[in-house]
């Protein structure tokens, strides 16, 4: 008998400010870093009005994290202090190991439109915390989409579904990551690996996500669950989209600072202390 995962805890996005003064909407962060571990923060950016993320992130660093990137519309330019540099674009995806360290900026475009998009943390064990860093970049076009026969869609970034792969591999706590688009009053469901974290985070209508429909989970929501083989989705009257991640958790103690995410207080002074005198890049 198959054991569907029951709702552990449910999170509600609360409006901060980051970087040089964007205004999003962070649904976990540095205090859910032990309950959603390999996950360490998730940020939903959206809004109409350019004032509100023109300021972008300036120039900073990363070590310890991978910081995933998934816009729904808009753009965002990126460049780093090697001198990569790119543009994620609407329904692209970057996937961005920073191991022993990278400096970069990313500065939102002006848009007429909304710009939206999330960023992920996801935190790598101590054994690859200084490894090589690596980006994957995702354009659109090669994140397959699966679609059900009653009318779900699935775009596949990271891990399988219904025999399909996402294009982003190798990545050391072996995580998911799909954008889920369930129809009015239909129902997605999909097997998760026993022991992972799970979670799904509602962007558009809303739904539920227990067998037993006993919790409207609206949109701007985090729902994470109890360990188990498989999750569930039924819409409401109007059409559920959210994003389904899971990942193996770690498990490892976390001293986090800012954009640096090491194991104790050493390692992490240490990555400061080379910031500062020009020493922090490891591999280039
Ligand atoms: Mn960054």
């Amino acid at each position: 008998m198959v054991k569907t995962r029951r709702i552990k805890t449910i999170m509600k996005a609360k409006p901060t400010i980051e970087g040089a003064g964007v205004r999003l909407k962070r649904v976990f962060g540095y205090h859910e870093k032990e309950l959603m571990d390999p996950f360490l923060l998730l940020d939903h950016f959206g809004s109409e009005n350019p004032d509100d993320y023109m300021k972008g992130f300036p120039w900073h660093p990363h070590r310890g994290i991978e910081t995933i990137t998934y816009m729904i519309e808009g753009q965002v330019k990126h460049e780093d202090s090697l001198g990569n540099s790119g543009s994620i674009e609407s329904g692209d995806l970057q996937w961005m190991t920073a191991g022993s360290g990278i400096i970069h900026q990313e500065m939102p475009h002006r848009s007429d439109d909304i710009m939206m998009g999330f960023q992920l943390w996801a935190n790598l064990p101590s054994s690859s915390k200084m490894m090589h860093p690596r980006y994957q970049d995702i354009k659109s076009s090669e994140i397959p989409e699966i679609v059900r026969e009653d009318g779900s869609s699935v775009r596949i970034i990271c891990g399988k579904l219904d025999g399909t792969c996402g294009p982003v591999s190798e990545i050391v706590t072996d995580p998911e990551y799909m954008d889920v688009i369930v129809p009015p009053s239909k129902e997605f469901t999909h097997s998760v690996k026993k022991g992972h974290t799970v979670f799904v985070y509602v962007f558009e209508g809303e739904g539920y996500f227990d067998e037993n429909m006993d919790r409207l989970i609206k949109s701007e929501h985090l729902v994470l669950f109890e360990d188990g083989e498989r999750v569930v989705a039924k819409a409401k009257d109007k059409r559920l989209r959210f994003l389904l991640v899971s990942g193996m958790p770690i498990g490892e103690p976390i001293a986090w600072y800012g954009p640096i995410v090491m194991n104790n207080r050493e390692e992490l002074d240490l990555a400061f202390r080379e910031y500062r005198e020009g020493t922090f890049i490891k591999h280039s």
